[in-house]
Formats: structure tokens, C-alpha cells, sequence
């Protein structure tokens, strides 16, 4: 699961890319810790993690997947390294640290609360560790996060407590319900149609994965049962020419991570996304990042890859940026500033 490295950009559109503030929207919070971070929790809980007999180098060799298993195991290896309010307060704070250099000012990070409790961490100590990292992130790095709390579908009997979890965690920043997991008919989106109805009801967004490892009925299934706001990936839609219809006539914005399918083996190569096609359609298209170490990327490095992949232009390269900003849920006032700033750096640049 190694990812290409970037092509050379031209320095306007490298510069373009690396200036633009910007909104991140699809992003796993125990995904996104680096190697550095993860080697030093697994030493002061007395964890090992794969690969990690050879220091912070075997551990980055170990973050290369084979297969979606192995990344699932090296995803719940950390997790296991994730025990106190503090530990989750490090590796927000150390998200918002990677966030910022890469000007993003604002992201929704999806967090899976149940993998923890399972693991017998009180749900008050992660709202806490979360609250705390989030406080940090703003104060030290001038970055906004929001949280989606997300159910992993084919383990129903924790739907209830993760909606419980993220309408306590609303003070703390919870804004949505996520869903993710085997995405597969034999794990089916109906029995948690009055979950999401119930969190839509509290005022949480309901922001489930579909169209990624599954076809158009998926994403259908998330439309119509759970009410989806946005979908995360939905790069499979293209398959049904009236679900493209649907998502462009209601503009329902879609997640998109490149270097996230390449890595699961959705698709070949990157000129073989479908994602020019996705745009070409009129489609509410945002780029994200997913998992960033595992996969090997960056948000910035998303821009980079896919502007020289896709031959993108300065204009076509901010459209994309301010999707970002235009799909979140940020306040409507933080929205039209960032705006404002986007469209500032646009034209300093690019004249
Ligand atoms: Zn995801």
C-alpha cells in the first residue's frame, strides 16, 4: 500500500495549494497518528505495535499495508495505546500541529468512541481528552475542530451508546454521527434508520461512509435511510446515472480521498480515480485525507497529487478549496471570512 510520491507541481500552483486556508472534512482521528506519537504512547503504556521492535523507522516501514487487514490491525494497535484524557489530548493537539501547517483552519474529525469504551476507557475520559485537545488546538494552532462520533456497522448493539456518547459530547464539539465499517448488504443501513433519526432530531448531522466499498445501492440506502447530509467517499455513485442525478440536483456533498482508495485497491492509479468525472457530473465534490500516515498523504498532498494528475488549474484547485470550506458546518460568519481569505490569496497569486 505504498502511495507514488508527488509529482512536481509548478511553483504557482504549488504555492496556491500550500497558501490557501482550508476545510478538512473526512479525516480519522486514530488514523491520523504519526509514527512518533504512536511509538511513545505504546512505551508509556507498555504496548507494542507492529514493527516497533526497530524504533520509529520499523513502525513507519509497518505503516505501509499490504491489505485492509493489516491496516485495520495496526489502526486498532494504537488505539490500544489510547488510555487517559491526556493520551487522546496528544494526539488531537498533534493533528491540529499538522493541520496548521498545512493552513487548514477547520475539521471535522470523525473519532470512534466505542473502540475505547470497549476497551474499558470511560466515556467522560474521552470526552475529556477530547474537550482538552480541542481547547489546545485553537489556543496553540489557531485550528477549529469539530467531531463526528461514528458507528461501525456491523457492531449494532453499539449504535445506541456512540449515539448517546456524541449528544453528551455536543458541548464538546460533537456535531455528527458517522457511520463506517464493512460496507457490505450483509451489514445492513436499515436497522439504524431511527438512530439517525433521533440524532438528526437532536440537531447532530448524520455523515455516513458508503460508495466506497459498496455500489450505488449503498449510497441510496444512506440517502434514503439515514438521511445523510454528506457523504463520505461515495466514489462508486458514477455506476447509477440516477443517483448522479440525485446528488448534483440536491448538491449532497461527497468526501472524496484519492490516495485513501489507492490504497484499498478501489482503483488502479490515481488517473484512473473518478474523480474528474465526479466534477464533470456537477457533483458537490471535497477533497480529504482520511488516514493520513497510514496512507502515506497529507491534505495539501491530496491538492498536489491530484492537481498534477488531473491537470488542474489555479481556478480549479481554489474551487476545490472552497468546497472545503462551503460543506462544512462551520458557523456562517467563520465560513464567509474564510471565503474572503481564499479568494484573497486567489488573486495575490494568481493576476
Ligand atoms: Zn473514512
Amino acid at each position: 500500500m505504498s502511495a507514488a510520491s508527488s509529482p512536481a507541481l509548478d511553483p504557482l500552483r504549488s504555492r496556491l495549494i500550500e497558501r490557501l486556508p482550508k476545510a478538512e472534512l473526512h479525516l480519522h482521528l486514530e488514523g491520523s497518528v504519526e509514527p512518533e506519537l504512536a511509538l511513545a504512547l505504546a512505551r508509556k503504556h507498555g504496548k507494542s505495535l507492529p514493527g516497533d521492535a526497530d524504533g520509529v523507522e520499523g513502525l513507519r516501514r509497518s505503516y505501509v499495508f499490504k491489505d485492509f487487514g493489516e491496516f485495520v490491525r495496526m489502526y486498532l494497535a494504537i488505539s490500544a495505546c489510547l488510555t487517559e484524557a491526556d493520551d487522546f489530548a496528544a494526539i488531537v493537539v498533534d493533528l491540529a500541529r499538522k493541520l496548521a501547517a498545512e493552513n487548514v483552519r477547520h475539521a471535522e474529525v470523525t473519532f470512534t468512541p466505542m473502540t475505547h469504551v470497549n476497551r474499558g476507557v470511560a466515556g467522560d475520559t474521552l470526552l475529556a481528552g477530547l474537550a482538552e485537545g480541542r481547547a489546545r488546538a485553537r489556543a496553540e494552532h489557531g485550528v477549529e475542530l469539530a467531531w463526528v462520533f461514528d458507528i461501525v456497522r456491523h457492531r449494532f448493539a453499539e449504535g445506541a451508546p456512540t449515539l448517546a456518547l456524541a449528544l453528551e459530547g455536543r458541548e464538546v464539539g460533537v456535531i455528527g454521527l458517522g457511520f463506517a465499517g464493512p460496507e457490505s448488504p450483509e451489514w445492513p443501513t436499515a436497522p439504524y434508520a431511527p438512530l439517525f433519526a433521533r440524532a438528526r432530531a437532536e440537531g447532530l448531522r448524520s455523515l455516513p461512509h458508503a460508495g466506497e466499498m459498496d455500489g450505488p445501492e449503498s449510497v441510496w440506502n444512506a440517502l434514503r435511510e439515514l438521511g445523510a447530509d454528506r457523504i463520505g467517499h461515495g466514489v462508486r455513485c458514477l455506476a447509477d446515472p440516477a443517483l448522479v442525478e440525485h446528488l448534483r440536483e440536491r448538491q449532497i456533498p461527497l468526501e472524496v480521498c484519492p490516495t485513501s482508495n489507492l490504497g484499498i485497491g478501489l482503483f488502479p492509479a490515481l488517473a484512473e480515480h473518478p474523480l474528474p468525472r465526479l466534477l464533470a457530473a456537477g457533483l458537490a465534490v471535497s477533497l480529504a485525507s482520511d488516514d493520513p500516515p497510514m496512507f502515506a498523504t497529507s491534505i495539501n498532498e491530496e491538492y498536489r497529487r491530484c492537481a498534477a494528475a488531473f491537470a488542474w488549474d489555479a481556478e480549479q484547485i481554489a474551487a476545490l478549496a472552497r468546497n472545503s470550506v462551503l460543506h462544512s458546518f462551520m458557523p456562517e460568519a467563520a465560513k464567509v471570512r474564510l471565503l474572503a481569505e481564499q479568494a484573497a490569496v486567489l488573486a495575490e497569486l494568481h493576476t
